[in-house]
């Protein structure tokens, strides 16, 4: 496969819909991101990386850090990552794959949630447990999760995706994440409605600070596809470690598949037929498991808060090249 000249092709196609749709301007560090920038790159197994546009220029990944807090959630509950993964997780050690790793979804669902990404409609008939890991309200219990695994949830992530993008420039925004806690009622909100359940382990200040941190990190499209490669190497990293057992690498492609996107996820999946994970930074990271991951970027959101060029790009990709997961 002849990677350059298909993102080639695949960025002359999304070009047209660049600038289209609303840069995210619920906080003033996010609106003067300029709406015209467009970029793409693939990052296969074996390292290799290919890249076309704006994709070595970072911009606030937001929510397709949930993706990653899982995975490192998940990593931590058996012990693979670092640490010996069992504090405050009753049961002591446990094969990798084994029920201990199946922790987290005591507190948080893996239903789609057809609601927006911040809502909190469905949080009191379901007794404070989010419908799935990737709205608001869901990474919020597994920042919770990460901060009692780690002691410091934001930090813990961001040398991991330093590390796997072989970037150790990568680094909080600290513009960003103070944007977000002056204009992070919402998100606040969300995390005192599930403390009421007892569904946070931590204070409520210093989880929704430490998923502030989170989604301020400011990466390219070169970075993420490269961070995200374990996903595409059914859990194994960059330097050919075990981050997660196949099977829990699949779950997460799935969840990504299915909630990833937030309430477009089933459209999403029709156009585009991959485990994907969206932010309103205006990134996408994109998983052919088996193969590569991609990251698409480009800052014009549709209503749902997803990049409209970007998934104009992936929709393409997958059809050119005839790889999704169906
Ligand atoms: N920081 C954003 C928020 O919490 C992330 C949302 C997103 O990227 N969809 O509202």
């Amino acid at each position: 496969m002849d990677y350059q000249a298909v993102l080639e092709e695949v960025a002359a196609h999304a070009r047209p819909y660049v600038g289209q749709g609303q840069v995210a301007d619920y906080i003033p560090a996010l609106e003067r991101v300029s709406a015209d920038r467009f970029g793409i790159a693939v990052a296969d197994i074996h390292g290799a990386v290919y890249g076309v546009g704006d994709w070595e220029v970072p911009f606030s990944v937001q929510s397709i850090s949930k993706a990653f807090s899982l995975a490192l959630v998940m990593a931590q509950s058996h012990g693979s990552q670092g640490g010996d993964g069992n504090h405050g997780a009753p049961g002591g050690n446990r094969a990798p794959g084994g029920p201990g790793t199946d922790d987290i979804w005591k507190r948080v669902g893996r239903e789609p949630s057809g609601t927006p990404f911040n809502s909190l409609v469905q949080l009191e008939a379901e007794n404070g447990i989010p419908r799935n890991p990737f709205i608001n309200a869901g990474a919020l219990v597994v920042t919770d999760r990460l901060q009692t695994l780690t002691g410091d949830a934001s930090t813990s992530m961001l040398h991991f995706l330093r590390e796997e993008s072989g970037n150790p420039d990568l680094a909080f925004d600290q513009a960003v994440a103070d944007s977000e806690a002056e204009h992070g009622d919402r998100n606040a909100a969300l995390a005192h409605f599930m403390a009421s359940f007892g569904n946070l382990e931590n204070p409520v200040p210093s989880v929704i600070q430490h998923y502030f941190w989170q989604c301020s990190i400011e990466m390219s499209c070169r970075d993420l596809a490269v961070a995200g490669g374990f996903l595409a190497r059914h859990g194994l990293r960059a330097d050919g470690s075990r981050l997660l057992d196949a099977r829990e690498a699949k779950r997460i492609n799935a969840v990504m598949l299915t909630c990833g996107t937030y309430d477009a996820a089933g459209e999403f999946a029709y156009r585009v037929g991959l485990p994907a994970k969206s932010g309103v930074g205006g990134g996408i990271i994109a998983v052919i498991p088996g193969r590569c991951t991609l990251c698409v970027w480009s800052p014009g959101l549709d209503a749902r808060g997803n990049s409209v060029a970007g998934a104009a790009a992936l929709d393409h990709f997958t059809t050119l090249t005839g790889w999704s997961v169906f």
